[in-house]
């Protein structure tokens, strides 16, 4: 079997054949990919089934649907967006023809999470292979059966000198990041995407970081209650609580509070029954090290609901906390997990408090009938991107663009804006011949008045 370095060398031999920038070619991979996912559906399920109890029904809302939906989408749309956009010409340029032309980066690396395991690995793929790059894509190693099906689905459409799936742990990202690549597309933990920034600026390489963080949810006291708790009780414990854009907290006003958790813990009962354990459509932590982690945030706090932990099953109820000050273990780091902290608030100033308390989130919730207060929360505080009286669904629209700011992450990408993240937007200006104004060469003497008015003119 070839190196890390070898396979690498003869991607990058293979993107300067040009064979990458031929639209039709990039179109018949991603058919293929289409075809055979299609056709691994089943075994899709049975793999995140395997991995962490995953449901049929969660693996296709959130994996599976959402990559058939992609493919679709770049399908259908990728020759227009590849094709050289014209834009206006300047003052300046003119007489020219201007376009912007989506160049593919090169080489890229990929380095995916656990959390997601298919679509957060080959959602990326589908986008920088659409971009026509080659691919290097090193899914988790804590989804074994994912990440094995995902590296024979690659191995089975994609030639090894165009895409390449490299399983490992660590070690073998490491070794990964030790070269030399065009852009480098990276989802998961804060501490890692620093690692992986150190060593893209080794080389000045870009990157996406698709990270995480403390993402808050308000619930005011003009919102349908019940109405927020089912919507929470959803998106909080889909995929058992391991969504990058759970809510990590709520943050609820104080006379609305109780009235909240009782619906709260209604709702959850609804969903997963009086012995959550017992759920077929609950996930299970996804190991022994991530079941202590979120075990030893549990001691010391004030458990309200759930709090039945398993450790040889990988078992947390869903659980709600109270919390009454920003200092709990609970509220020191991102949960990730099925565990709600519920904070209140009287005051705006409240709000602040909390929000500002931590870097920037990756998701914001707000659960509100009071436009002001919507407006003034959007605008005022500072995240990758939210939703107004729900939770995770503005993942769903591919029109919108998906990343974080500041902690949670950098650049963004879905739908088309996952073909533009993985593609170089390359400024091509044609000059005409036609006529060739005397105004800007030397000598100037006299010619200033003339190019202050043009600009003024044109400005
Ligand atoms: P992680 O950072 O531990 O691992 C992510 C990837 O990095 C894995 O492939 C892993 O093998 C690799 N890795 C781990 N340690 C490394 C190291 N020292 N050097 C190089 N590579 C290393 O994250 P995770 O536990 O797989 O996922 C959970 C985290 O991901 C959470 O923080 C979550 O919020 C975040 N996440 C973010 C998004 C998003 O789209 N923003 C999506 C899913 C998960």
């Amino acid at each position: 079997m070839d190196t890390i370095p070898e396979i690498l060398l003869k991607q990058k031999a293979f993107f300067k054949s040009q064979k990458t920038k031929e639209v039709s070619y990039r179109l018949s991979l991603l058919k293929a990919l289409k075809q055979e996912i299609v056709s691994n559906e089943q075994a899709i399920y049975e793999a995140l089934k395997k991995d962490f109890k995953k449901s049929e029904f969660e693996t296709f809302i959130s994996e599976f649907g959402l990559v058939i939906s992609e493919l679709n989408l770049v399908i259908k749309n990728l020759k227009k967006w590849a094709k050289p956009k014209r834009v206006k010409s300047s003052m300046l340029t003119f007489p020219s023809q201007d376009y912007i032309y989506k160049e593919p980066y090169g080489s890229i690396l990929i380095i995916a999470p656990w959390n997601y395991p298919f679509l957060l690995a080959i959602e990326p793929l589908i986008m920088a292979i659409a971009a026509g790059n080659t691919v290097i894509l090193k899914p988790s190693e804590l989804t074994k059966h994912t990440s094995q099906l995902i590296t024979n689905i690659v191995q089975k459409i994609f030639p090894e000198t165009i895409a390449q799936s490299i399983e490992g742990g660590i070690e073998t990202a490491t070794e990964l990041l030790a070269q030399k690549w065009d852009y480098i597309f990276f989802t998961g933990s804060v501490p890692v995407g620093k690692i992986v920034a150190r060593a893209a600026a080794k080389h000045l390489t870009p990157v996406t970081l698709e990270l995480g963080g403390k993402s808050p949810g308000i619930i005011d006291d003009t919102v349908d209650l019940k109405l927020a708790a089912r919507r929470i009780s959803w998106g909080k414990f889909l995929n058992a609580g391991q969504t990058c854009i759970a809510a990590d907290y709520i943050i609820v006003k104080s006379n609305v509070k109780d009235a909240f958790i009782d619906a709260l813990k209604t709702e959850i009962i609804k969903r997963y029954g009086v012995n959550p354990k017992e759920s077929v459509d609950l996930p299970r932590i996804i190991n022994k090290k991530n079941l202590l982690r979120l075990a030893n945030m549990l001691e010391g706090s004030h458990v309200i609901f759930g709090g039945h932990v398993d450790v040889d099953a990988c078992y947390i109820a869903p659980t709600l906390i109270d919390v009454p000050n920003l200092d709990s273990k609970i509220m020191s780091d991102e949960i990730f997990g099925p565990v709600l902290p519920i904070l209140t608030y009287d005051t705006e100033q409240d709000i602040e408090n909390i929000i500002w308390h931590y870097d920037k989130p990756l998701a914001f919730y707000i659960f509100s009938n009071n436009k002001t207060f919507i407006e003034q929360a959007i605008k005022k505080y500072s995240f990758g991107g939210g939703v107004v009286n729900d939770l995770l669904i503005h993942f769903g629209n591919h029109r919108l663009p998906f990343g974080g700011i500041g902690a949670s992450g950098m650049g963004a990408y879905h739908g088309k804006m996952g073909f533009d993240t993985f593609s170089h937007h390359k400024s091509i200006s044609k000059r005409g011949n036609w006529i060739d104004p005397s105004i800007r060469y030397a000598p100037y003497k006299g010619k200033l008045g003339l190019l202050k008015k043009m600009f003024k003119y044109f400005s």
